[in-house]
């Protein structure tokens, strides 16, 4: 499947309707951190049949070793492609010094209202010695999630129909395999039969990863070591933003 990476330097598209909504959207600071966060899930989510979708913030340029903005906007719609997402959009929000501000949230907000996802994963924690833009979207994200669903308010998301989203989890940067520190709810999601397109996804980021083969088997170590620690061979792990509770015990622990 063709995706088409947007920005929203093009105008937004109206609301999603029944058909072409997303069931699950994914939010990264620089293309490349979803991958490396939740690649393996959300493949395995579009196999399950689920329509998903990724938001990065910004095009995390420049950097050491990428050429410019347009060879990581390429490298960023091959990691679409092998993962199989249906929609990719950069929000083309300012890189190194992205802030959670008013405007930020906004922007964000109004892809919840036109996309109208079930659930939005994103950040759940700081990454001290990485780029700070990624607790910054953490704080967006959430501020977002709240304000998608906010009436009496169209003037600042123009005049998109309000949004709740039902669920929102958090990741960490899957380099490490840690979990998130104080929170409770983890879950595991058997990735053992996704995490080639994961790994595929990530080494779409030449301009990242080229010089750096290390940071592969990091990563795939990561799913290794979370994955093993649930019983399966590879995972990635989430945690719930809020205790939710499930329907039918036996058929989801087993
Ligand atoms: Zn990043």
């Amino acid at each position: 499947m063709d995706v088409v990476v947007t920005t929203t330097k093009v105008k937004p598209p109206v609301s999603a309707d029944e058909t072409n909504r997303l069931d699950v959207i994914a939010v990264g600071a620089h293309p490349d951190d979803v991958e490396i966060a939740c690649g393996g899930s959300l493949a395995k989510l579009v196999r399950q049949g689920y329509r998903v979708g990724i938001i990065d913030l910004t095009d995390g340029e420049p950097t050491p070793n990428s050429p410019g903005p347009d060879v990581r906007l390429a490298e960023a719609q091959a990691a679409a492609e092998a993962l199989g997402v249906q929609v990719r959009v950069n929000l083309d929000l300012p890189n190194r010094r992205l802030f959670d501000t008013f405007e930020h949230r906004v922007a964000l907000a109004k892809q919840f209202r036109i996309w109208r996802p079930k659930i939005v994963i994103g950040f759940g924690a700081k990454t001290p010695m990485a780029s700070p833009d990624h607790f910054q979207t953490m704080q967006i994200t959430d501020a977002a999630v709240f304000y998608s669903r906010l009436t009496k308010w169209d003037e600042h998301f123009d005049g998109l129909p309000v949004h709740a989203v039902s669920r929102q989890l958090y990741f960490r940067l899957a380099i490490e395999p840690d979990l998130i520190p104080g929170e409770a709810s983890h879950i595991t999601v058997d990735i053992a039969a996704t995490l080639d397109a994961k790994i595929a996804s990530v080494m779409c980021y030449q301009t990242q990863f080229g010089n750096k083969p290390y940071m592969i088997d990091r990563v795939r170590a990561a799913a290794m070591v979370s994955g093993y620690a649930a019983g399966v061979s590879a995972g990635e792990v989430f945690v719930a933003s809020r205790p939710f509770a499930v329907d039918d015990l036996v058929k989801t622990v087993m």
